[in-house]
C-alpha cells in the first residue's frame, strides 16, 4: 500500500519510484531526461519536452490517461508503458502514440532509436527480460526530497499462484534474479546519494532459498563493511520464511528490519478458493512471532470479500488481528486487477462491478471492483469500514503494540535493569503533536505507549517508534479518504532535508 502525504510532511512517499529511474537509465546519452514523480510534485503541464513517457499502476490509471490526453493535445509524442499498460493495454491504447507492453529493458535501444528516426511503431512488446541486463537506475535525476527509502529490485516474479495477484500476471511465476554484483552496485549508488533505508522491491524475496541466502550473505558482508553507518532493508516475503531458521538469522544479520507478509485471512475456505495455499494449515501468530524474535518487524496484509467470506468475516478478522503481534496491518477489500485469474472468473460470473472503479485503491481500503458472493456490496463496504476503525482503535492498537514489543527482538541481549525513558527528540515531539491532533484518545494512546516503551531495550523502543509513525500515516490516509476523519487538520510541514535522512 502506498502511503502518500505521510503524516503531514508535505507530499511524501514511502519509496522512490523505480520505473521512471530505470527508463531514464535506458534513454540515449544525448537525450536530456527529466523525471517527474507526480505523487510528490504535480507534472508541469506546460513542459517543453518532445517526448512524454508515462508509467503507473492500476490504481493510477485515471491520472495516467488525463496526463496523456493533455500532452497529446499539445502535440507531444506520448509513450505509455508499465504495469497498468501491460495488464490492461486496451484501456490506454487510444490515449498514447506508442504503447509499450511488459518489460522495457531489452527493447529500449530499438524503441529510442526509432523515436529518434521518426520510424516508431504504435506498439512494442518487451516480454520478460534477463535481469543481468538491468541498468543502474538514474536516482541522480529522481526528485528525492520526500521519499522515505530508496529501492533496489533483486528479482521479478513469484512461483505461487494467488488468484488475485497481478504481479504474476505481469512479471510471471518463474522468478528471475539479478546477479548479486549488480544488486550491490545499485546499493552502493543509493548509499552514495545518502540513502540509509532501502526497500528490496521483490515480489517474494526469500522464496528461492539458495539464491536468497547467497544474496543475504553478500548484503550482510556489505553492511558489516559499512558499520556503524549501516543500511536498514525492508522487503516482501511469504509466511513460509518462518520455517527456515537459518534464513531468518541471515535476514537479521544482513540488516533486514521490516517485512511485509500477505496473511490475508484466517478463513481457510477463502484461502483455498484464492489458491493462497502457502497460508493454509499454518499457525500464523506463531510463525509471525518466529520472525519477530529475530528483530525483524512484520507488516501484514489482510483482505475481506473472498468467496468464502460471509457477513461474519468482519468479527472473525477483528478477533484474529487482535491476537497478532503486528501493529501495522493493511486491511482492504478484495480487488480483481485486469488479467488476473480472479478477474477472468468474476467476468464470467458477472461479478465485476465497474471497469473504472479502482481509482484510489492504493490509498482507500474500501475501493474495489468485485461484487461479493455471500454478502451485498454495501455490506462489504460497511463491514470493512467498521473493521478498519476497530483495528486502529487506540485500545486495540495498544494491545497489539505490547504483543509486538514482547515478541520483537528477544534475541536482543542485555535488557535495561529498570525503566529507560524514550528520548523525545524533535521527530518524536512532532509525532506527539500529530497524535494529539487526531483526538484525545489518540493523544492518551501516545502517552501510554511512551511509558510502556520505556520498559524495553533501546532497539525495541526504536522499532516501536516506527510503528507509531505508521499509525499516524494510516490515520492520516483514513482521514484523506473520508473513512475516519481526524479532529484537527494536520498541517503540511516541508522537511528541510530529504526525509530518508531524517531520524
Ligand atoms: S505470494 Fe504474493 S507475489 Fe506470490 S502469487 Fe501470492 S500474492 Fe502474488
Amino acid at each position: 500500500m502506498e502511503v502518500v502525504a505521510a503524516y503531514g510532511l508535505g507530499n511524501a512517499v514511502v519509496t522512490t519510484d523505480l520505473a521512471t529511474a530505470t527508463v531514464a537509465a535506458l534513454a540515449p546519452k544525448d537525450w536530456r531526461v527529466e523525471i517527474c514523480d507526480d505523487r510528490l510534485t504535480p507534472a508541469d503541464l506546460d513542459h517543453d519536452a518532445d517526448v512524454i513517457g508515462i508509467t503507473g499502476k492500476v490504481s493510477q490509471h485515471e491520472r495516467m490517461v488525463e496526463l496523456a490526453d493533455h500532452f497529446r493535445s499539445r502535440g507531444k509524442l506520448v509513450v505509455i508503458g508499465g504495469p497498468y499498460a501491460s495488464l490492461d493495454p486496451d484501456a490506454v491504447r487510444d490515449h498514447c502514440d506508442i504503447l509499450v507492453r511488459n518489460e522495457i529493458e531489452e527493447i529500449a535501444a530499438v524503441l529510442f532509436a526509432e523515436i529518434d528516426a521518426g520510424t516508431w511503431k504504435r506498439e512494442y512488446d518487451g516480454g520478460k527480460v534477463d535481469l543481468s541486463n538491468s541498468p543502474v537506475p538514474r536516482w541522480d535525476l529522481y526528485p528525492r526530497r520526500g521519499a522515505m527509502s530508496g529501492v533496489v529490485q533483486t528479482s521479478r516474479g513469484c512461483p505461487f499462484e494467488c488468484e488475485f495477484c497481478d504481479v504474476i500476471a505481469y512479471v510471471g511465476r518463474k522468478q528471475r534474479h539479478k546477479p548479486v554484483g549488480l544488486v550491490i552496485g545499485e546499493i552502493d549508488n543509493l548509499y552514495s546519494l545518502g540513502y540509509r533505508a532501502i526497500f528490496l522491491a521483490d515480489d517474494n524475496f526469500t522464496v528461492y532459498r539458495r539464491r536468497a541466502k547467497e544474496l543475504l550473505t553478500a548484503l550482510r558482508d556489505w553492511n558489516r563493511a559499512h558499520a556503524p553507518d549501516r543500511v536498514l532493508f525492508s522487503t516482501q516475503v511469504s509466511i513460509d520464511i518462518a520455517r527456515d531458521d537459518e534464513m531468518l538469522e541471515l535476514c537479521a544479520e544482513a540488516g533486514l528490519r521490516n517485512v511485509f507478509i500477505g496473511i490475508e485471512t484466517p478463513n481457510e475456505e477463502s484461502l483455498r478458493i484464492a489458491k493462497k495455499r502457502q497460508n493454509i494449515g499454518v499457525d500464523i501468530g506463531n510463525e509471525v512471532e518466529k520472525v519477530l524474535r529475530k528483530g525483524i518487524a512484520v507488516s501484514a496484509g489482510i483482505i475481506v470479500g473472498f468467496d468464502g467470506d460471509g457477513p461474519d468475516i468482519f468479527d472473525i478478522q477483528a478477533q484474529f488481528i487482535e491476537k497478532l503481534p503486528v501493529p501495522f496491518v493493511t486491511v482492504s477489500a478484495l480487488v480483481a486487477p485486469p488479467q488476473t485469474p480472479l478477474y477472468a472468473r468474476l467476468v464470467k460470473e458477472g461479478r465485476i462491478a465497474k471497469s473504472d472503479i479502482l481509482k484510489g485503491a492504493d490509498a482507500t481500503p474500501t475501493v474495489t471492483n468485485i461484487i461479493p458472493k455471500n454478502m451485498s456490496y454495501d455490506e462489504l463496504i460497511a463491514g470493512l469500514s467498521r473493521l478498519c476503525r476497530e483495528v486502529y482503535a487506540p485500545a486495540t492498537f495498544e494491545r497489539r503494540m505490547i504483543r509486538f514489543m514482547d515478541a520483537y527482538g528477544s534475541r536482543i541481549k542485555n535488557p535495561p535493569p529498570g525503566p529507560t525513558p524514550v528520548p523525545i527528540g524533535k521527530g518524536l515531539g512532532v509525532l506527539m503533536e500529530r497524535f494529539s491532533r487526531i483526538g484525545p484518545a489518540e493523544k492518551n494512546l501516545f502517552t501510554r505507549l511512551l511509558r510502556q516503551m520505556s520498559m524495553y531495550p533501546r532497539d525495541i523502543q526504536m522499532a516501536a517508534r516506527l510503528q507509531l509513525t505508521r499509525y499516524m500515516q494510516l490515520r492520516h490516509m483514513y482521514d484523506l479518504s473520508g473513512l475516519w476523519p481526524i479532529e484537527k487538520p494536520i498541517p503540511a510541514v516541508r522537511s528541510a532535508k530529504p526525509i530518508h535522512q531524517v531520524n
